[in-house]
């Protein structure tokens, strides 16, 4: 039998549509440069980058997996629900995902308030940072901060100015993960909980939550993902065993914003299967001589 390799599958990258660096056609090209098979647009928030990344892939051997990365959160914890092929133009959805960029934008004003009374920094560096109309966060404050020599990168602003712990950090408004999984489901997606086990402080849901978000339509878990930790994780495949869930490795490309390279994790043609068989909102984009068509 001929040894064909697996194919290379990395479902999880932001570009300038939220808080990547690259334009959805250039994270295109920079997947395929990379050998990707297959990729997902992930932008937070918004599916705004689709129409470019759908066009960029339709001469590519390669296949885009048009998505999401829905904010969410419990409390004070941030649960990021990515949602695959929904249906963009679906009401509840996009009503939703207006609401979280709003509460984004108000919250990002006011820590960059807070911020002002102590460092040389306003609202006009940041809104210099993000794109027309992106999905604001704090990644574009931290590309202010590094611009006006406060801080000396983005993960360094993170682990400073912009960390919680700081005192000019709040959260913004988010539904809770239950909200995301109905929401992305509804509108004919499938939700995959995001790096769940990237906290110190464990995994961002408990099983109690977990069993809820199966029975709302979770399909899968983001296990292999550099954040993850490694005891969560093990939960994770036994979660994942015990649900009937899928599992999915993925970078969570930034472009420069952040180390991540594409493929550095990579998912199962298995669970790729799974997602396009349960999706009902859209369908996959298949360049010419994809392996994944
Ligand atoms: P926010 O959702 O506005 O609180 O900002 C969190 C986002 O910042 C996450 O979605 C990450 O993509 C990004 N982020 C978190 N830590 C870092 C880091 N060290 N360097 C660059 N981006 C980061
Ligand atoms: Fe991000
Ligand atoms: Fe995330
Ligand atoms: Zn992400």
């Amino acid at each position: 039998m001929e040894d064909v390799p697996d194919p290379f599958i990395d479902l999880h990258a932001h570009s300038s549509v939220s808080d990547g660096t690259e334009r959805p056609a250039d994270l295109v090209a920079a997947a395929a440069a990379a050998g990707l098979d297959g990729v997902a647009l992930t932008d937070h928030d918004t599916t705004a980058g689709w129409d470019e990344a759908i066009a960029a892939v339709r001469d590519r051997p390669m296949s885009l997996l048009p998505g999401l990365e829905l904010s969410t959160r419990v409390g004070h914890r941030s649960v990021h629900v990515l949602g695959y092929l929904v249906d963009p133009a679906d009401d509840a959805l996009v009503a939703e995902t207006a609401r979280i960029r709003d509460g984004r934008f108000a919250r990002a004003r006011r820590m960059v308030e807070r911020i002002g009374r102590d460092h040389p920094i306003t609202w006009d560096d940041v809104l210099a940072q993000a794109r027309d109309g992106a999905t604001i966060g704090r990644p574009h404050i931290a590309d202010a901060l590094v611009a006006r020599g406060l801080e000396p990168d983005r993960s360094a602003a993170f682990r400073g100015i912009l960390h919680p712990a700081s005192g000019y950090y709040e959260p913004h408004e988010a539904p809770t993960p239950l909200r995301g999984v109905e929401l992305i489901r509804g509108a004919g997606g499938v939700p995959v909980i995001a790096h769940p086990a990237a906290s110190s402080r464990g995994i961002v849901i408990d099983e109690p939550m977990l069993r809820e978000l199966v029975d709302a339509g979770l399909g899968g878990l983001e296990v292999d993902h550099r954040e993850n930790l490694a005891h969560g994780k093990r939960t994770l495949l036994d979660w994942a065993e015990r649900y009937d869930l899928f599992v999915t490795g993925s970078s969570d490309y930034h472009g420069t914003g952040k180390p991540n390279r594409f493929g550095e994790h990579r998912t199962a043609r298995a669970s790729f299967d799974a997602i396009v068989d349960q999706a009902s909102g859209s369908v996959p984009v298949h360049g010419p001589g994809s392996r994944l068509a």
